[in-house]
C-alpha cells in the first residue's frame, strides 16, 4: 500500500483529548463547563443511537448534557416553545435538534428558531453566512466539512495554492466544504472546484486535485484512474452495500463502503481516509469542538 492512511478514530481521540483538557483549565478559571441539548423528537432507531452517542461524547469530554425526548405527537408550536427555552437558558451553549423531524413540523423553521450563537451544527443561515464571509467572521462550521479540513490538516497535507476538487455539492458537506477551502488563511487558501451531476466530464477534474473530497453517496464513484498520483483523497460517502454478521456480537452489520475504489486507490493516492472509520468519527467530534467554542464566545476567552 502507497498511501498513507488518515484515520478518524485516531484523530477523534487526540482532538477528545484536547477538549477534555480545555474544558477542565475553564472550569478551574470561570466555574462552568459547556453545556449541550440534545432535542429527539419521536423514536426512530437510527437518531436514536447518533443522540446516545452525541451525549455520550458529551460525557466524556466533561459537558453537562441534557437529552431532551419528545414524543412524535408533539406539535410545531410546542417544539419552537422548547427551542426558546434553551435559547433563553444560560447553562446551555450548544442546542441540537436531531433531523429528521415529524413530517407535520416544518423543519426549516425549527432550525431557524435556534439563537445562532447556540447553533453548533452550523446549519442557521446567519452561520451559513458567516461561514461564506470567512475569517474571524465564522463561528461553528458545519462539523462533518470542519472535520474534513481537521483531517487534511492534521495528515500534514499542503492546502495552500492546492488544487481542490470536490465532488458533490450538497449544503452539509459540498458546498460548505468548497467554501472553506478557498478561504484566505491556513488550512485553506486552495483553488477550488466543485463538480456535480451537471458537470460534463468528472474524470477530468477528479485527475487534476491534489486533494480529493468525495461526497456523492454513489458507491465506486470515483474510479482509481482518476485519482493523480500522490493525491490526498478524502471520501465522505457512507454507502450500505449489504450485511455481514459481526465477528465480535454475531449481530448482522452493515457493509459499508465509500464513493472512492479504495482498494486500488490506496495504490495511487499519497494519502486517503477509509470507510468507515475515516470521516464519519470526526462529525460528533466537530460538534463537541462547536460546542466548546460556544461557551469560550461567551467568555470572551476565543
Ligand atoms: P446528497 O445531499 O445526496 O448530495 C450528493 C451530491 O453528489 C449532489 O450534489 C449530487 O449532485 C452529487 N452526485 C451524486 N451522484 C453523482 C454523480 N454520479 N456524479 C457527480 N455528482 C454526483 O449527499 P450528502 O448529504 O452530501 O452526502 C454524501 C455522502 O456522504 C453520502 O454517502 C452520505 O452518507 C455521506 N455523509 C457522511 C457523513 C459522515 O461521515 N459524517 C456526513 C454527511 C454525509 P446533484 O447536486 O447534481 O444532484
Amino acid at each position: 500500500m502507497a498511501a498513507k492512511l488518515i484515520k478518524g478514530t485516531e484523530i477523534r481521540e487526540q482532538i477528545l483529548e484536547e477538549i477534555t483538557s480545555d474544558v477542565k483549565q475553564i472550569k478551574e478559571k470561570h466555574g462552568v463547563v459547556p453545556g449541550l441539548v440534545t432535542i429527539l423528537v419521536g423514536a426512530n432507531p437510527a437518531s436514536i443511537s447518533y443522540v446516545t452517542l452525541k451525549i455520550k461524547t458529551a460525557h466524556r469530554v466533561g459537558f453537562t448534557e441534557i437529552q431532551d425526548s419528545q414524543p412524535e405527537t408533539i406539535t410545531e408550536a410546542q417544539l419552537l416553545a422548547l427551542i426558546d427555552k434553551y435559547n433563553k437558558d444560560e447553562s446551555i451553549n450548544g442546542i441540537l435538534v436531531q433531523l429528521p423531524l415529524p413530517k407535520h413540523i416544518d423543519e426549516k423553521k425549527v432550525l431557524n428558531a435556534i439563537d445562532p450563537d447556540k447553533d453548533v451544527d452550523g446549519f442557521h443561515p446567519v452561520n451559513v453566512g458567516r461561514l461564506m464571509i470567512g475569517g474571524k467572521e465564522v463561528k461553528f462550521p458545519p462539523c462533518t466539512p470542519a472535520g474534513i479540513q481537521e483531517m487534511i490538516v492534521r495528515a500534514g497535507v499542503e492546502t495552500s495554492g492546492a488544487e481542490v476538487v470536490v465532488v458533490g455539492r450538497s449544503n452539509i458537506v459540498g458546498k460548505p466544504i468548497a467554501n472553506m477551502m478557498l478561504q484566505k488563511g491556513k488550512g485553506a487558501n486552495s483553488t477550488v472546484t466543485i463538480v456535480h451531476t451537471g458537470t460534463k466530464d468528472l474524470a477530468t477534474h477528479c485527475k487534476r486535485a491534489d486533494i480529493l473530497i468525495v461526497a456523492a453517496g454513489v458507491p465506486g464513484l470515483v474510479k482509481p484512474e482518476w485519482i493523480k498520483p500522490g493525491a490526498c483523497v478524502i471520501d465522505v460517502g457512507v454507502n450500505r452495500v449489504g450485511e455481514k454478521v459481526s465477528e465480535k456480537t454475531g449481530q448482522k452489520i452493515a457493509i459499508l463502503r465509500g464513493d472512492v475504489d479504495f482498494d486500488a486507490a490506496k495504490e495511487i493516492a499519497g494519502s486517503i481516509t477509509p470507510v468507515p472509520g475515516g470521516v464519519g468519527p470526526m462529525t460528533i467530534t466537530m460538534l463537541m469542538l462547536n460546542t466548546l467554542k460556544a461557551l469560550k464566545y461567551k467568555l470572551g476567552i476565543e
